[in-house]
């Protein structure tokens, strides 16, 4: 069997974070693995609180699964601390993970910050050119291009301004900008990923793009396939969403 790994944090809700991905990659038929990069306190209507596990023990975490392990496709979420993103970045490349698929988590639908000062630039820096794909949302992509995005001509200017940044392809999810929620993907190449706006507030969308982004790399689709593929997925998913609480509706996956 396949394998992935997600490199992430906690959401006891089961709706986001690494408990989300874990489900996405078993519903592609990929073992996942897991290691935990932080812990919240959340439920359907929001994070309470944010604890980031100490680096050196995300390290540890790492080395342990990746001497016995290697996953076909890897992905990160929400890393929190500057130095996990550094200390990560160096085992991509000690142990050749060159699938890797980025989600740039910043702050919840809530409005909680998911990073502490100073990771943005190192995830700019050491992990955008490892990444094969990137998935940043709309606003993570104006926080981490610099480019207000309020319309589709801003949308291009920043997927063209991140994929210069150094990953291998960008995909901008578009959300709440148009009715079409189209996505922007960039591998040099623009290509719009057309889909239908869903009313609502879902929880955990951007987790199971991008775990579902990275089982389809590890079943060995392209970047541009995985991505028009993923964006199908979480279209089903959401059409099936459920509340198992009061806040976000969750995916059905
Ligand atoms: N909690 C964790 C652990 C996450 O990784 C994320 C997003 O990636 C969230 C919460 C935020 O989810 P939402 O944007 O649905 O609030």
């Amino acid at each position: 069997m396949k394998t992935a790994l997600t490199v992430a944090g906690s959401d006891p809700s089961g709706g986001a974070g690494l408990q989300a991905d874990l489900k996405v990659f078993r519903s592609f038929g990929i073992h996942g693995l897991a290691v935990v990069s932080a812990m919240t306190a959340q439920n359907s209507e929001g994070v309470d609180a944010v604890l980031p596990v100490d680096t050196d023990f995300v390290e540890r975490q790492l080395h342990a699964l990746l001497s016995d392990i290697k996953p076909q496709a890897t992905k990160s979420g929400m890393l929190y601390k500057k130095t996990t993103v550094e200390i990560f970045a160096a085992v991509l490349r000690k142990y050749s993970l060159n699938n890797l698929v980025l989600d740039p988590v910043i702050v919840s639908t809530s409005g909680m910050s998911l990073v502490e000062a100073g990771t943005l630039d190192s995830m700019r820096d050491v992990l955008f050119p490892l990444s094969r794909v990137i998935t940043p949302n709309i606003h993570e992509a104006s926080l981490l291009s610099g480019i207000t995005i309020e319309n589709e001509k801003d949308m291009k200017a920043a997927v063209k301004e991140l994929k210069r940044m150094g990953p291998e392809a960008v995909v901008i999810t578009g959300g709440h900008l148009s009715a079409t929620a189209a996505d922007l993907y960039c591998d040099g190449e623009i290509h719009v990923l057309d889909g239908s706006r869903m009313e609502g507030e879902y929880h955990g969308t951007g987790c199971a793009f991008s775990s579902a982004v990275t089982a389809l790399l590890a079943l060995d689709y392209s970047p541009l396939e995985a991505a028009k593929r993923a964006k199908e997925f979480v279209r089903n998913a959401m059409e099936k969403a459920y509340h198992p609480g009061k806040g976000m509706a969750f995916l059905h996956i």
